[in-house]
């Protein structure tokens, strides 16, 4: 049997990338000690900030709150609720109780109201369900967090999220993309700063710490991201650091280290505020102003072809 590396008491829980064996109470700290260390190497933000995270009523969102609230940081919530059905509905009320267990503050933002709901949006259109809603919760938060007075905005994409987007990217090669992959995403030209303080940590490890924190989470997958390639990619991570303990953690952070400087003297997109809705973008109109107008055009019966 395992001990605890600090306390010496039964080791429950065994950290093979990190050679580390440690008991429940030591495991919560480890995990919020990961999330420090990710905020103060990659200067995400300090005490003084007001942070946004953006929640999703998941493992991750919820756990990452909990640990910025654990550690002190001045951090609300803001729930985009995309009306997918009964995955919707318990997510954004599990968001809810959490938010009023932790005494914080939750936003919601509902995209039928906004747009259109991602059901109807998928009936409209060919692309795929889960870029378009990419776009459209970027776009939302975004402009929520201004409006609302928050300077950082932190999702609660884990290391295995990162590995498999980094791998996809690796895969064709997408320079534009790499050069942007970074934790933190300064602000500046309307967009406000991003960051991803659970990156350090792995998925298994994230929903390790929900479970022990007692957070009541959802556990299903938004039903349309079934299918999509990230997680044929994290299956594929899996199974190698499954051989080789630490590949992920070595694949992302060498990457940060050593890779990505040379392409960031490349980073050169100019953007403009968008003439219908003022949010940045590279063109004159963003993408959400275009997708309404093509949403109103076939509304108005003009059939087009999305
Ligand atoms: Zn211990
Ligand atoms: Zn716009």
């Amino acid at each position: 049997m395992r001990r605890c590396a600090k306390c010496s008491d039964k080791g429950t829980i065994y950290l093979p990338e990190h050679r580390l064996s440690l008991c429940k109470t030591h495991y919560l700290e480890w995990f919020e000690s990961r999330v420090e260390k990710a905020i103060k190497s990659f200067r995400m933000f300090s005490k003084e900030d007001n942070i946004l995270v953006a929640v999703s009523g998941g493992k991750d969102s919820l756990g990452l709150w909990h640990a910025l609230w654990k550690l002190g940081y001045k951090a609300d919530g803001l729930y985009i609720n995309l009306g997918i059905g009964e995955y919707s509905e318990l997510s954004e009320k599990k968001a809810k109780a959490f938010a009023d267990k932790i005494g914080k503050k939750l936003h919601v933002v509902y995209l039928k109201e906004n747009i259109m709901d991602i059901p109807t949006l998928k009936e409209l259109q060919s692309r795929p369900a889960c870029s378009v809603c990419g776009t459209l919760k970027r776009y939302y938060m975004n402009l929520t967090a201004k409006k609302l007075g928050y300077s950082v905005i932190a999702t609660g994409h884990n290391l295995d999220d990162e590995c498999a987007v980094l791998m996809g990217n690796v895969l064709s090669w997408n320079i534009d993309y790499l050069v942007r992959q970074y934790p933190v995403l300064e602000e500046g030209n309307g967009f406000v700063r991003k960051v991803k303080p659970l990156c350090l940590v792995s998925e298994k490890q994230s929903a390790m710490y929900a479970f022990l924190s007692g957070i009541d989470f959802v556990e299903d997958e938004c039903p349309y991201a079934v299918g999509a390639s990230s997680i044929s990619y994290k299956l594929i991570m899996a199974k190698i650091e499954e051989e080789s303990p630490g590949t992920k953690l070595r694949f992302y952070l060498e990457f940060i280290r050593k890779v990505r400087p040379m392409f960031a003297l490349k980073q050169n997109v100019k953007l403009n505020p968008c003439q219908v809705c003022g949010e940045p973008t590279t063109g004159d109109v963003c993408s959400v102003c275009r997708l309404k107008m093509r949403l109103e055009a076939s509304k108005a019966g003009m059939k087009q072809n999305f």
